[in-house]
């Protein structure tokens, strides 16, 4: 039997009663394996640079192994840069090459520059139009049921590459999920721990990350996935927060 277990963690209360969201993790583990695991998501919500938790959610529950997807990890490039601010511009080029117009790129930045809270989920915006299609502005999707089909290669696999960080391989596993969604083309990403200031854009096959998307210290990140014009966008949202994906991450040459 197979277990998809979520932890999300806030301070000044549940994220529902207006609490700032603190640490998210997901996994998708065997019986025996859960106990451990939820020590080690209890560890990290009460130990993490953006403050002590006061409120943790752990969720359990089964899945139907037969309707798991598995799904091949996207390719990783790393670019260095000097500052957050070359390194938005070169995410800019890249979603350019993807394919996303000027207006969905000027709304995208200027909604996740403009964030006052963190999100616990990502701002969805067609990506010719730039209009905003999900549904709760302060929560967006959150992609969920996820984690990699085999844990000890894909630790090597990124360990081997210099990115063991697990920063590196949870937003690989996430990205690798969402870009295999049905209608979305690219995705940016900039994460809100204060201590990892590395952001992606990814699209195609490929995970580019920027080694600088923001300023040390800052506690302020977010997520935005582009949707081709006219995709349905319940088909997203289902697909992202309630279909279990393993991913494969060191399984090809
Ligand atoms: P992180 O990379 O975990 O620091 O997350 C950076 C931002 O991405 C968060 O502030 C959220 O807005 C968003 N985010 C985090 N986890 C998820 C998720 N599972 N699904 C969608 N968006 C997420």
């Amino acid at each position: 039997m197979l277990y998809s277990i979520r932890m999300r963690s806030a301070i000044n209360g549940p994220h529902e009663e207006g609490g700032s969201h603190i640490s998210g993790a997901e996994r998708i583990v065997r019986e025996e394996e859960l106990e451990e695991l939820g020590k080690e998501l209890i560890n990290r919500a009460l130990h993490h640079s953006k403050g002590k938790a006061d409120f943790i959610n752990i969720r359990i529950d089964t899945l139907e192994e037969e309707k798991i997807q598995v799904v091949e990890a996207l390719h990783i490039t790393s670019s260095e840069v000097e500052s957050y601010e070359e390194g938005r511009l070169l995410g800019k080029a890249l979603l350019v090459k993807a394919g996303i117009s000027e207006i969905a790129l000027e709304k995208a930045f200027t909604l996740l520059e403009g964030l006052s809270l963190n999100m616990r989920g990502a701002i969805v915006l067609d990506a010719i139009t730039g209009e905003r299609l999900d549904e709760i502005p302060s929560r967006g999707v959150r992609v969920s049921h996820m984690d990699v089909w085999d844990k000890k290669k894909a630790r090597d696999n990124l360990e081997a590459r210099g990115l063991g960080n697990i920063h590196v391989q949870e937003a690989l596993v996430l990205a690798s999920k969402v870009l295999s969604s049905p209608g979305i083309v690219a995705e940016l990403c900039w994460s809100d721990d204060p201590d990892y200031v590395t952001g992606y854009v990814s699209y195609g096959q490929t995970y580019h990350r920027i080694t600088k998307m923001k300023n040390y210290g800052s506690p302020m990140g977010g997520r935005v996935f582009f949707v081709a014009s006219h995709t349905d966008y319940e088909k997203v949202r289902h697909y992202l927060e309630e279909e279990s994906v393993l991913v494969r991450i060191g399984e090809k040459g």
